[in-house]
């Protein structure tokens, strides 16, 4: 009789993400340094010759310590995608030179020509047009767009061809959540992955508990936090992370976005306060949520018991880190949200006009003419970006008592 071999028991996962960086960061600077060193080079040695066809063979690689050339992977860069794997509970990731390298490269990767991606229609803009103009022209890759609240609708745009279903956690700039379980649910019912971009709730949301095979972030926001890097990740399993290295077939591999060594070091002495800022972020952004309710603004924020998907929210999120660090404002017309902005920026040095988000400053912009202006006029619609809707990123600079005030004279200012 065949003796059974006892299952393993899995080491305990934390099931707080940042119990989980911290236990990841096990690692120690090449002479006991508390940091970690950075591998700066482009090519590595072997002490024999015979290594060399191992490694092109798929024999011997990094995870043995074997490393070939730095568009491949680097030590210092697999440090910080350990962390983010801790970070997103999956069993690998790997960094990428910007958020957009990590969503072309991981849907390259999915999807063949004739295939097809059912995507959610509120999405960043440079996301938007990628899927709805660049991949269908330079790949024959189709995407149909669809309301993600409607989930008879999601199932309904589902073809013999889908690969892939697409959504943000939470999206852009309207703050709608995806029902990570229901997709979850309907793109595995039909041989899809599920594949979540979570730049805009980092740490608060985990898309892999939920049900997502693919996670991305643009580390460029939140979780490098500081504005002077662009960077992104692909979350994931570890065959999904090798086919994107794959020396034949492989997007990352091929198409080059490669993350340099020193950027990778830099987002990896952010991540111990990730959680800080992150909580810090949240309730910032709560209470400016609250003040501007109070005025009778109109205003978008997943932690207000008036968001249509505050119960979703609360029913997805991570304990103790809040709704998230942006906010939506719809003032009605571009003049008001202009002159909103204007008066916050160069009046009260309240917060930046600029794009972007998870800075340490509020950043501000009026997302139908900037961020979101790859959509057109009919999808902005659909998307529900009003014209006069002005996306925050709510900062932790200063003292919330301050900010406060100066927000509520801004909105004054624009006509509130
Ligand atoms: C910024 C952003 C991206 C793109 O990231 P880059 O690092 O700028 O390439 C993708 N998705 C969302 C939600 C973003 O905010």
């Amino acid at each position: 009789m065949a003796e059974e071999t006892p299952v393993q028991p899995r080491q305990a996962m934390p099931a707080d993400p940042i119990a989980r960086v911290a236990r990841s960061r096990h690692e120690f600077g090449e002479h006991g340094g508390v940091n970690l060193s950075i591998e700066t080079s482009s090519t590595f040695t072997v002490l024999e010759a015979g290594k060399m066809p191992e490694m092109f063979g798929g024999r011997a690689g990094p995870k043995g310590g074997c490393f070939l050339y730095g568009r491949h992977f680097n030590p210092t860069v697999m440090v910080l995608s350990r962390h983010l794997a801790a970070l997103e509970a999956t069993p690998s990731a790997y960094c990428t030179a910007s958020g957009m390298a990590a969503i072309s490269g991981s849907l390259l990767q999915a999807c063949d020509t004739g295939d097809q991606i059912v995507a959610g229609q509120a999405l960043y803009g440079g996301t938007w047009a990628l899927l709805h103009d660049y991949l269908p022209r330079k790949a024959g890759i189709t995407t149909a767009f669809v309301d993600l609240s409607d989930l008879e609708a999601v199932a309904r745009a589902f073809t013999p061809r889908t690969r892939v279903l697409y959504c943000e956690t939470v999206s852009n700039p309207t703050l709608r959540v995806a029902d990570l379980p229901a997709l979850a649910k309907i793109a595995h019912e039909r041989g899809a992955m599920l594949i979540v971009d979570n730049t805009f709730a980092p740490v608060a949301i985990t898309p892999a508990l939920h049900g997502a095979d693919v996670v991305i972030h643009s580390l460029t926001k939140f979780i490098n936090g500081a504005s002077d890097i662009v960077a992104g990740c692909v979350c994931a399993d570890g065959a999904f992370i090798d086919q994107l290295y794959d020396l034949h077939v492989g997007s990352l591999m091929l198409l080059g976005p490669a993350m340099d060594p020193r950027a990778a070091y830099e987002v990896a002495t952010r991540m111990p306060n990730l959680g800080l800022r992150i909580r810090e972020h949240a309730q910032r952004a709560l209470a400016c949520a609250e003040r501007l309710e109070a005025l009778g603004a109109q205003v978008i924020y997943p932690g207000l018991a008036a968001h249509p998907d505050h119960a979703l929210y609360a029913r997805l999120a991570n304990p103790g880190y809040g709704a998230g660090g942006l906010l939506s404002v719809d003032l009605g017309t571009p003049e008001r949200a202009y002159r909103f902005m204007e008066h916050l920026q160069n009046v009260e040095d309240f917060g930046y006009m600029a794009v972007s988000l998870g800075f340490s400053d509020t950043l501000m912009s009026a997302s139908a003419s900037s961020t979101s202006s790859e959509l057109d006029e009919a999808s902005l619609r659909a998307a529900g970006i009003s014209p006069g809707l002005v996306r925050l990123s709510v900062g932790y600079t200063g003292t919330l008592e301050d900010r406060l005030a100066q927000l509520e004279r801004g909105y004054r200012a624009a006509g509130g």
